[in-house]
């Protein structure tokens, strides 16, 4: 009985990280992140994954940030130096090199 759980426990995590990888997908998350968290939760992290929002991918050549004020999700160009938030009107300096 012994010798069948380490193989229990190898099936379990390849099935978990097919299920995480077709998820992730799904739902717009990032696929090789799931695969690993399936692999090392198995089912706790299908769970999760279950239970966390869709995350809808963002236009092309734009990047997903938070208004440090308010908190809104904004979709700002990689190149963009700045950005004022939609929601606060909050202006936003994105030029990290000083
Ligand atoms: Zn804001």
């Amino acid at each position: 009985m012994e010798s069948l759980i380490l193989p229990f426990f190898i099936v379990s995590a390849i099935v978990c990280a097919f299920i995480a990888n077709r998820m992730a997908g799904q739902r717009g998350r990032n696929r090789d992140l799931w695969i690993f968290l399936s692999i090392l939760f198995s089912w706790l992290a299908i769970l999760v994954l279950a239970t966390i929002p869709t995350q809808t991918p963002t236009p092309a050549g734009t990047r997903r940030i938070y208004c440090p004020r308010c908190n809104a999700e904004q979709n700002v160009a990689h190149n963009a130096p700045s950005y004022e938030c939609w929601q606060c009107h909050l202006v936003t300096d994105l030029n990290v090199k000083h």
